[in-house]
């Protein structure tokens, strides 16, 4: 890959639009630092007689991501997604979603510092496995001392319902990376990719509510995610957003036809806008039947030669619908970087691949935004 991927990106470089036209990785210390942009908190559903279950990560499956996991697979960075699912686009609904939204939050919080079976200290007193982290700062120092960096985001707009101020609500308390427009469903901010079902597009991109959910994650400092969202929505949302956009977890439309992909004229746009694409694990994106580490390589091959390595990244997708042979938990990661190896990427390909790119475009967010309202009395 190394010719290819440095000639595509002197292209990027040279492109010259959006708000990155020079983007940079932002490097981070030996070992290399491998950061997954989209793992589920596994969440507990209700149970049989409609009371919410006690724990997070008390799932019928076992879990495919926990510190101790990561730890083990070589993994160092975990963005963790609050995961609301879509529900009726009423006050009720968008209450329920702004509720449990709270309580992953907190869990997520409470992962980032427990002793038990997610984070046991192994590394002995006060150190925790895992540490929260809310900037690239808080990421290198996490790592550099070996505890698994958190970092908390929110997929789906719907659990912020008509308010707007939610986003600098949730940033203020818990920390925010980035926020999932949409999911699988039209709601108040925009269409979603996935129509089967829903019928004509709501909005036709994003509505005016949409297009302000834009301006405030900008103003926050919040990372503006375009996976789920429909082809217009995320063009719209390209063009409002004055930081870079991501694609948390989607793959190539041109190597799969699966409707949560991406396009070639998508993933060209985004490159302009300055944006990442982290290619997704989840085998319905990547190939018909089984999908494997072969499959997932191709696809970062092919995003790679049409933005320059300077615009793609890695997600699981784990405890949300990811992963394929060979990396079907956080503790088979390394199995990825091997396979990236194989592929011919170097170390500093790796690097910007596993996450330095993410990062170069959460601190351009972070750069950007404005000082946080004071919370209400
Ligand atoms: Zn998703």
């Amino acid at each position: 890959m190394r010719g290819t991927a440095t000639n595509a990106l002197q292209g990027a470089s040279s492109a010259g639009a959006g708000p990155a036209s020079c983007p940079q990785p932002i490097p981070v210390s030996k070992p290399m630092l491998r950061l997954d942009s989209h793992i589920d908190l596994p969440w507990p559903e209700r149970d049989s007689h409609g009371l919410p279950a006690t724990t997070p990560f008390e799932t019928p499956q076992p879990c495919q991501f926990s510190p101790a996991l990561a730890r083990e697979g070589g993994l160092g960075a975990a963005v963790l997604a609050a995961y609301v699912p879509q529900g009726p686009l009423d006050t009720q609904g968008h209450g329920a979603a702004w509720a449990r939204l709270q309580a992953q939050m907190g869990a997520i919080h409470a992962l980032a510092n427990s002793t038990g079976v997610n984070g046991s200290r192994a590394r002995g007193a006060g150190q925790a496995t895992a540490r929260l982290c809310h900037s690239t700062n808080d990421v290198r120092a996490a790592h550099q001392v070996g505890q698994v960096a958190i970092l908390p985001a929110l997929e789906n707009g719907y659990a912020l319902g008509e308010d707007m101020g939610r986003i600098a609500t949730v940033k203020r308390k818990w920390g925010l990376t980035y926020v999932t427009l949409t999911h699988n469903g039209h709601n108040l901010l925009g269409d979603s990719c996935v129509s089967a079902g829903l019928g004509a597009p709501a909005h036709g991109g994003l509505s005016e509510l949409g297009r302000e959910a834009v301006r405030a994650l900008n103003q926050a400092g919040v990372l503006v995610d375009v996976s789920h969202a429909s082809p217009q929505a995320m063009m719209e949302a390209l063009r409002h957003s004055t930081a870079p956009v991501i694609a948390s977890h989607s793959a190539m439309k041109a190597l799969h036809p699966h409707p949560r992909n991406l396009d070639d004229k998508q993933l060209l746009a985004l490159r302009e806008q300055g944006g990442v694409v982290q290619v997704a694990a989840v085998r319905f994106f990547l190939a018909r039947g089984q999908a494997g580490l072969g499959h997932l390589v191709a696809h970062i091959r092919h995003a790679v030669r049409l933005m320059g390595v300077g615009h793609v990244g890695i997600s699981s997708d784990f405890d949300g619908g990811g992963g394929i042979e060979g990396w079907q938990g956080a503790d088979q990661t390394m199995a990825v970087d091997q396979a990236l190896v194989a592929a011919g990427f170097d170390e500093s390909e790796r690097t910007a691949l596993w996450g330095g790119n993410f990062l170069r475009a959460l601190h351009q967010a972070q750069a950007i935004a404005s000082p946080l309202p004071a919370a209400a009395p």
